[in-house]
């Protein structure tokens, strides 16, 4: 199964790879053993709550079955465990996926690493430029994070993983525990096994670096929807993922870690068991998930829509990078990976808006112009979504107008309408799920000031003081418009692509 130029690819690199991730493999097997053998063992749903579901139209991604490509050299019961581990899984992924976009690019079967459509950018300058930088300890952080995630989705609480994920992926979550609430649904993910971790890109993002990292891992999974019985399913799955961390360069003390304290990396003052969608220390008042601290979890990406496989590639501007540089001369904070970010967490907040038919939920973070014409999509009746996720957000395009900077954000979205019929469950407005593209455009005063609180957390961007869903746009606090382009990027245009 293995194609001949795979096999006869070297490269100690790669073996060190391997062992590095057999040694992972081994530890999260024994945490899962340690775990009770559940759920608390591997991760496994983040797959569904972050972008698509087995189930849920994203369909499974390819297992890219890394570890058959070593070369390695130890030839002991492990090797062999891993080839047959790698075939077991193969086997049961092909017997299982209807679709294998592999086996359409290459009939010889799985592929070899790394990914044709997946660069290895930036990895040897980013170890060149972090010397410190502990690739184990990485991994198995993120391993961790990848098993905590799997159990928050499983739980519909994000207490426990709120510190390392930003408050985008804790929109794209807690919007949809707010839609399977509606729809009384839960997602049970058991067996969860992490198969592979593998940071495989870096790139230098403003004053941030990012690390994409290929996650593979297998899981059983139990959907249960108490108003409709015929959406239940259950099955296994084995899928990859990239997982986007964000870290600020230099800021961050190598060896931090708020995956494991439930302390404040700044000040060491106690976190709140559960600190909702604002990240912040109640007593030093540093943001907790900033990237000043630790890696960051900032977007969760499916195989099927990563890298070349991006349906926003073709739409990137060719001036975008000229144009981000000369906006990052006057707004230094500028970050792609941080507006993305705020356009997937503006999403969510709109369609949280659009089902509970409250224009005041978004009031605080948009123009004039788009509350119009999220106000004109809100429907006439009790529409819910099952399913909805980002599958991506793209920063496309850059610019400076009138002493503001532009940014154009494409994202495309999945999601099923449904319709509440009192004492009948759930009638479908839309037949199946859909995936459509949108435009979100952010503006902000090229001359703006430092943001002074967490607007798209209900802070004040001007006082810090917590603000609620309110069509008054004017803080209780300070006076100043919330929407004020003075502080923070606000929406200006929100349409369908
Ligand atoms: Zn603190
Ligand atoms: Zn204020």
């Amino acid at each position: 199964m293995q194609p001949p130029s795979a096999r006869s690819r070297p490269t100690a690199v790669l073996a060190t790879g391997i062992w590095l991730t057999l040694g992972a493999l081994t530890r999260l097997a024994a945490r899962a053993g340690g775990a009770g053998g559940h759920s608390g063992g591997g991760g496994g749903g983040g797959h569904s709550s972050g972008s698509s579901g087995n189930y849920a139209g994203g369909g499974y991604s390819t297992y890219g079955a890394s570890n058959a490509d070593s070369s390695g050299d130890s030839g002991s019961g492990m090797w062999i465990f891993c080839v047959f581990l790698i075939v077991v899984v193969f086997i049961i992924i092909k017997s299982r996926r209807n679709i294998n976009s592999w086996s359409s690019r290459q009939p010889g079967g799985p592929p070899p690493l790394p990914l044709p459509d997946e660069p290895r950018d930036g990895m040897a300058a980013f170890a060149a430029a972090n010397p410190d930088f502990q690739a184990d300890a990485f991994r198995r952080k993120v391993a961790d994070a990848f098993v905590k995630i799997q159990s928050a989705w499983s739980a519909q609480s994000l207490a426990a993983v709120r510190p390392f994920i930003s408050d985008g992926i804790y929109q794209r979550f807690a919007t949809q525990f707010q839609m399977m609430a509606l729809l009384k649904q839960r997602n049970s993910l058991d067996h969860v096994r992490v198969l592979e971790v593998a940071p495989v890109a870096a790139s230098r993002d403003g004053q941030y670096d990012v690390l994409q990292v290929r996650i593979a891992a297998a899981m059983r999974d139990a959907f249960i929807c108490e108003l409709d019985h015929s959406l239940d399913s259950a099955g296994d799955a084995a899928f990859t993922e990239y997982w986007s961390f964000i870290r600020k360069r230099h800021a961050a003390p190598e060896g931090g870690n708020i995956y494991q304290n439930q302390g404040c990396p700044s000040c060491g003052a106690a976190l709140p068991p559960d600190m909702g969608e604002l990240c912040r220390c109640a007593y030093c008042q540093v943001m907790v998930n900033s990237g000043e601290f630790d890696w960051v979890l900032a977007e969760i990406t499916q195989q099927t829509d990563y890298g070349r496989d991006s349906s926003w590639a073709g739409s990137v501007s060719p001036q975008l990078l000229q144009a981000l540089a000369e906006l990052s001369v006057e707004a230094p904070d500028l970050a792609v990976q941080l507006i993305e970010d705020k356009a997937s967490n503006a999403f969510m907040q709109i369609m949280t808006a659009l089902v509970t038919r409250n224009p005041a939920v978004v009031r605080r973070f948009v123009s004039d112009a788009a509350l119009a014409t999220i106000t004109a999509l809100i429907p006439p009746d009790d529409t819910v979504f099952n399913r909805l996720y980002l599958n991506e957000v793209v920063v496309v395009d850059a610019a400076c107008a009138a002493d503001r900077h532009v940014l154009s954000v494409g994202l495309s979205a999945t999601r099923q309408r449904v319709r509440l019929v009192p004492g009948r469950g759930l009638a479908p407005v839309d037949p199946a799920e859909v995936r459509s593209d949108y435009i979100l455009v952010l503006e902000r005063d090229a001359a703006a000031v430092p943001n002074m609180g967490a607007l798209y957390q209900h802070q004040c961007p001007n006082c810090a003081g917590a603000v609620g869903d309110t069509l008054d746009l004017n803080c209780q606090y300070c006076g100043v418009p919330l929407n004020s382009m003075h502080n923070e990027w606000i929406v200006t245009r929100f349409e369908e692509a």
